[in-house]
């Protein structure tokens, strides 16, 4: 390392004290399971958008037991708009294993927080660290765009041998005093200082000897993925609506893309919508303006096709369907409910 680790540290800990973030609602009334739930929205999801997200799921579930004995839709409710659902049900999940195996107290070791459903390394780091006093690194998207830069990593960040590479830079830094204050601020200066376009190097407490920033090397730090493009899939949705309004949703298998929440049925082709249509009492369908949705390894293309109905089809058996309101505002009709989704049931209730 071209600095020490004392250097480093006496650095980021004084620049926190002066203007490190300090009144972050999971901060105040530290529990093991405010922060954890924090963390796990934090993750891919930026301090901004998650404030309001915790604080409703606060007051619906304030504590482990809340969330472990609720009903999946409810959690899922709360996280509609969040996305990475995997991530909703897994805190259920590792909220009933922290109930049934370890009487409601978190465990406070980094191993034991690890073996938990969603929580990783770095998570199972920022809990024990921030939680329990334990000198835990951790290693988060700020943190690593923050040392990728630091020390100007040759490689994507996101190969084995970066990982790697980061996490050995991570430990030997990390102190073992002042460990949540230091994780606390290298989070706070990858979101605030060393920002991913045009971070503010002038007023960053690491200038001095940041590499990137002295080979002026900022702009193409830390490399990026190594492009690919992603492939588009084609999924038609149906809009069955009934003439008061209500169109039918339908519950996705647990695991998956989407896992758990309710969307419109799905079809592969138009002519699959037709054959389908054919089973029951339908009007002509109207072709809506396709539309596309980006996840992380694939487009989707999105083709609404709406069907007015007379009556609910009675040859159909959907235990898992609904018939849902759009004009009604989603917290009466709790579900959780993909991005596609609730853009589709805007559009319905304008044009009702
Ligand atoms: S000097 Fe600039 S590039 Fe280096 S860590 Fe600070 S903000 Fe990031």
């Amino acid at each position: 390392m071209h600095c020490t680790a004392s250097w480093f540290n006496k650095q980021v800990l004084e620049w926190y004290d002066q203007y490190g973030r300090k009144n972050l609602p999971w901060q105040q009334g530290k529990t093991a399971y405010r922060v954890w739930v924090s963390e796990i929205m934090l993750q891919q999801t930026q301090v901004a958008t998650v404030i309001p997200y915790f604080e409703r799921f606060m007051s619906s579930f304030p504590t482990v037991e809340s969330l472990a004995s609720a009903d999946q839709d409810d959690v899922l409710h709360l996280w509609t708009g969040l996305g990475y659902y995997a991530r909703a049900r897994n805190l259920h999940k590792a909220a009933k294993q922290v109930v049934e195996q370890f009487n409601g107290q978190f465990p406070e070791q980094v191993e034991q927080l690890e073996a938990l459903p969603g929580i990783g390394r770095s998570t199972a780091g920022a809990i024990a660290s921030s939680v329990f006093n334990q000198p835990a690194a951790i290693l988060d998207g700020n943190v690593k765009r923050v040392l990728a830069r630091f020390f100007a990593l040759a490689e994507w960040p996101g190969t084995t041998a970066s990982q790697k590479q980061l996490w050995q830079y991570s430990e030997a830094l990390t102190p073992n005093k002042r460990t949540a204050d230091y994780n606390q601020v290298m989070m706070d200066l990858g979101a605030l200082v060393c920002t991913r376009t045009k971070p503010k190097c002038d007023s960053c407490p690491l200038a001095k000897k940041c590499l990137a920033y002295e080979r002026d090397q900022t702009h193409c730090l830390p490399v990026p993925k190594p492009k690919k493009e992603k492939p588009t899939k084609t999924t038609h949705m149906l809009i069955l609506q009934l003439p008061d309004g209500r169109v039918k949703l339908v519950q996705r298998p647990p695991t998956g893309i989407w896992g758990g929440l309710f969307s419109f049925p799905e079809f592969e082709t138009f002519e699959d919508v037709e054959c389908y249509l054919l089973s029951i009492e339908a009007q002509a369908p109207l072709k809506w303006k396709n539309f596309k949705h980006t996840f992380s390894h694939y487009h989707l293309d999105i083709w609404p096709i709406q069907v007015k109905l007379n009556q609910p089809p009675n040859n159909v058996n959907d235990e898992k369907a609904i018939w849902f309101q759009p004009s009604l505002p989603n917290e009466e009709q709790a579900i959780g409910m993909p991005a596609p989704a609730v853009t589709l049931l805007k559009k319905i209730a304008q044009s009702m």
